[in-house]
């Protein structure tokens, strides 16, 4: 069964695409954490890092000069940005198709919160 962001990839749902070619596609987050906020997905179904293979290198290179162009066209390439890809349950991944968040516009904090 395609994922949530495979539907959004072909455009059987809708998002707010701002790049796509024949590897990757990017669009912007349905519940933002800032006021840049942008996932960038492998067209291909990879559930998570833990599921890249040696033949899908040059997709997450390409995941990267996909970052870097989005990042200049939102206008946070100089002020700085975060990339983030969570793994797993206890990174809170909750979508299982590999994707990177482009999370910039304010302030970031702290890349992590201390445990208590
Ligand atoms: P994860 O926690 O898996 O790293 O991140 C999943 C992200 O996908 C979340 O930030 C969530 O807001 C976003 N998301 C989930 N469903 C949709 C959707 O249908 N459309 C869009 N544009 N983003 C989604």
């Amino acid at each position: 069964m395609p994922t949530i962001f495979s539907k959004i990839i072909a455009k059987e749902i809708p998002a707010t695409i701002v790049y796509q070619d024949e590897l990757v596609t990017a669009f912007k987050d349905i519940n933002p954490s800032a006021p840049v906020h942008i996932l960038i997905v492998p067209n291909k179904e990879i559930a998570s890092t833990n599921d890249v293979q040696p033949e899908d290198e040059h997709i997450m290179g390409h995941l990267f000069t996909v970052a870097k162009q989005v990042a200049k066209e939102q206008g946070v390439a100089e002020s700085g940005y975060r990339l983030i890809i969570n793994n797993g349950s206890d990174s809170g991944q909750e979508v299982f198709h590999l994707h990177m968040h482009l999370i910039g516009g304010r302030k970031l904090g702290p890349l992590v919160h201390k445990a208590d």
